[in-house]
């Protein structure tokens, strides 16, 4: 049950695109703001330039037109017929005729006037009509008079109001080239120009000042310069428009502007869509990473930590976790090979996630381990049995029938109990559900975890034992079913000196669990030979644990303790169970084919409570089975189970393979399985396992006694 991943932060990667972009961008904003001020600032700065260039053009303007004003006079005053002239007894008509008359349309000037020496006007004309000076030029008159009188040689212009508006008036005295009069006594000549419309038209046109108007500017952006005159008294203002330069020039670049500010526009968009894309792809393979992190290649399950993040995220309440091992999963591997096996894992996988509403989140964490997780505790059982029933039918993989079982291990989750300890829990009881024989449902309780705390004392004690000497083989003798007689004995594993006995399927299951039976295995054998080593006469049978079997060394190890205590291997039989021929086919018969060749002999143990069937006794090349007890036990409640004995034997003894029936209690028993073919037996009828020492005394008289009483 593939979860979606939580959600998850941007990730490091997605973060620095988006911090790029924003550099990039905030780059290109402050770009952008920096052309904007240096435009702005050039267009007001080419504006400034112009404006400040046309108000220089304007007083230009005002002082040629004063100088022009200044050369008119001079032109007419320095005149020696003139001066003549205006000394005649009347000369106003000849000063009409040369000035005044020109007054009506003369670019020069627009009125003239000629003045006694004493001030008093002598002529004056005004756009050729006499007019009055003293009224229409008002008190500023007399300073011009007075100036003029000051400095006859050359002329005093100034601006001036006058009835007609402002103007430019100049004064000169009418002196010859020879004076040497008094000059109080020359006679003043006045030009006026009118400031007016066709005056300012023709400096509009000289010096390029647009609209150039009087007074204040009238609309947009006007420029003023004022017009003073000789005294510093402000007569008027010259006002025209500014070219505003700088708009001209910024309507000029604009386009380029637009189409720069467009093309940047476009390229951070463009940067912002491709820097999306890449977000997206990095998030896409973000997710990819996140999950592969949490989820298994072979199962598309979450995997440990994927699970573990699961249950921390989703299951705040309640839950019950359950872990699957699946028994006989290496076999199926061994078998059929890692294709079988991994299609297996697949199929449970599938069936696991299908099997139950209220799963949550189901997982593997690696090898045949699985593990679900729901949040309904109540449905436990339920999911249970759900898990059990897929494995009651064999799974179908490439044409080859596969049948494996589950173990489950269940506990549920409470008051601080963290998810490591949860598991803890469920992998105790799971452990338990494996040891107590597999394909069945633990849930933990707080025994199994006394039961640990007492396995793990046992183990200390054990290892103390095995140092101190206190594991020794006891012999339980062997007996010819015809003759009665004893021919050897299988070595029995005990541990002595211990106040509550142990018995052996709980200590050697012990050491095959903490890794110890390999030495205790050696120290039993090794023991086991040097007792046997003296009874010449009988053959020693020794029980072996899978694991020991599995051990590649094992072999070696036989062989070597045969030799170190001489005792002749044609004399030894190794018992082994069912078990390790299918947990290790290969290594198993590698050993026993290594064994039988030194001369060892093997018989299958505990037949008959397993599936063995009779087909592996050729296949691993057994020489002998033992029949189980529990068989014997059949064989005596009913005809069917005697059947089946009697089948077995019958089977084997076909193969030539001879048959031992252990665990005969009685004398009904003894005859019984004698008949259906069985030619050694071994059961407390005749002997309990015994000491070394109770061998020794020549299998004491008291058990020959016994046992010629039981064969009657
Ligand atoms: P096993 O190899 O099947 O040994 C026979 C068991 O049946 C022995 O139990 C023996 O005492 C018991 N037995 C014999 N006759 C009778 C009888 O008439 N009635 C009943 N009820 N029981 C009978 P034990 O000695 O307790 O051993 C139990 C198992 O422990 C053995 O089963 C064997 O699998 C294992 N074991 C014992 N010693 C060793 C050892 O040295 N090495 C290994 N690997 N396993 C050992
Ligand atoms: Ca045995
Ligand atoms: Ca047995």
């Amino acid at each position: 049950m593939p979860i979606r991943p939580a959600v998850q932060s941007k990730g490091p990667r997605t973060r620095w695109v988006v911090v790029a972009l924003l550099l990039f961008a905030s780059f290109i904003f402050s770009l952008t703001a920096i052309t904007y001020h240096i435009i702005t600032e050039m267009v007001s700065t080419a504006t400034r330039i112009d404006d400040a260039r046309a108000a220089r053009a304007a007083e230009i303007a005002l002082v040629s037109m004063k100088a022009k004003m200044g050369d008119t006079l001079t032109d007419n005053a320095a005149w020696d017929e003139a001066f003549e002239a205006l000394a005649a007894p009347d000369p106003r008509p000849w000063i009409y005729k040369t000035w005044g008359r020109l007054t009506v349309d003369y670019v020069l000037y627009d009125g003239m006037a000629i003045f006694n020496h004493d001030g008093s006007p002598l002529a004056a004309f005004l756009k050729d009509k006499p007019f009055s000076p003293t009224s229409y030029f008002g008190p500023e008159l007399a300073k011009l008079q007075a100036r003029a009188h000051d400095n006859p040689q050359s002329p005093v212009v100034s601006f001036l109001q006058t009835g007609d508006g402002p103007a430019v008036v100049g004064m000169e005295a009418i002196e010859p080239s020879t004076m040497d009069g008094d000059p109080g006594t020359l006679k003043l000549l006045l030009f006026v120009k009118w400031l007016n419309k066709a005056a300012l038209a023709d400096i509009s046109q000289q010096h390029g000042l647009r609209d150039l108007a009087l007074g204040a500017p009238h609309s947009g952006h006007g420029l003023v310069v004022p017009v003073f005159s000789a005294d510093g008294d402000r007569v008027a203002e010259l006002s025209w428009q500014s070219e505003e330069q700088g708009a001209k020039l910024y309507a000029r670049v604009r386009p380029f502007l637009y189409a720069g500010l467009a093309l940047l526009v476009a390229f951070l968009l463009v940067a912002v869509y491709f820097a999306r894309l890449e977000a997206i792809r990095l998030r896409g393979s973000a997710t990819m990473s996140w999950f592969l992190a949490t989820h298994d290649q072979l199962s598309g399950l979450l995997n440990r930590s994927g699970f573990f993040h699961a249950i921390d995220n989703d299951h705040a309440g309640e839950h019950v976790l359950l872990l699957m091992d699946l028994d006989g999963f290496k076999a199926v591997n061994d078998t059929w090979g890692h294709p079988v096996g991994d299609k297996l894992i697949q199929r449970v996988a599938e069936a696991l996630a299908g099997c139950h509403p209220d799963v949550d989140h189901v997982a593997r964490f690696g090898g045949d381990e699985f593990a679900i997780v729901s949040s309904q505790p109540d449905s436990a059982g339920a999911i249970i049995n759900a898990v059990l029933d897929i494995f009651t039918v064999p799974f179908t993989i490439d044409g080859h029938t596969v049948e494996v079982g589950v173990s489950i291990g269940h506990a549920l989750s409470g008051e601080g109990i963290s998810s490591s300890e949860l598991l803890r829990r469920a992998d105790l009881a799971l452990y338990h559900a494996k040891d107590s024989g597999k394909k069945r449902a633990v849930g933990y309780t707080l025994e199994l975890d006394e039961a640990k705390v007492r396995e793990a004392r046992l183990e200390v004690e054990l290892r103390n034992a095995m140092r101190v000497g206190e594991v020794h083989p006891y012999f339980q003798p062997l007996y010819d079913a015809a003759t009665r007689e004893i021919i050897g004995v299988e070595a029995l594993a005990r541990w002595t000196g211990r106040q509550d006995p142990v018995p052996p399927d709980v200590f050697i299951a012990l050491a095959e669990k903490c890794g110890l039976i390999d030495t205790l295995g050696a120290t039993l054998l090794e023991e086991s030979l040097k007792q046997a080593g003296k009874w010449v006469r009988l053959r020693l049978s020794v029980n072996v644990s899978p694991l020991q079997l599995c051990n590649p060394g094992f072999a070696l190890q036989v062989e070597a303790l045969l030799k170190k205590t001489s005792f002749d291997p044609r004399r030894l039989t190794l018992e082994v169970t069912e078990s390790v021929l299918i947990a290790n086919p290969d290594q198993a018969r590698r050993t026993i084919a290594a064994l039988k060749q030194i001369g060892v002999s093997f018989a299958l143990d505990d037949f008959g409570s397993g599936y063995a069937s009779i087909g592996v006794l050729r296949q691993f090349g057994f020489d002998r089975i033992k029949i189980d007890r529990s068989l014997v036990k059949a064989a005596e409640v009913d005809e069917s189970g005697l059947g089946v004995v009697r089948a077995t034997v019958a089977l084997a003894t076909a193969m030539n393979v001879p048959v031992t029936a252990e665990g005969i209690e009685n004398a009904a028993q003894a005859d019984m399985l004698r008949d259906a073919g069985c030619d050694q037996l071994q059961g407390f009828l005749f002997s309990r396992p015994v000491t070394a020492a109770a061998i020794d005394m020549g299998q004491s008289l008291d058990t020959v006694k016994r046992s010629l009483k039981a064969f009657g």
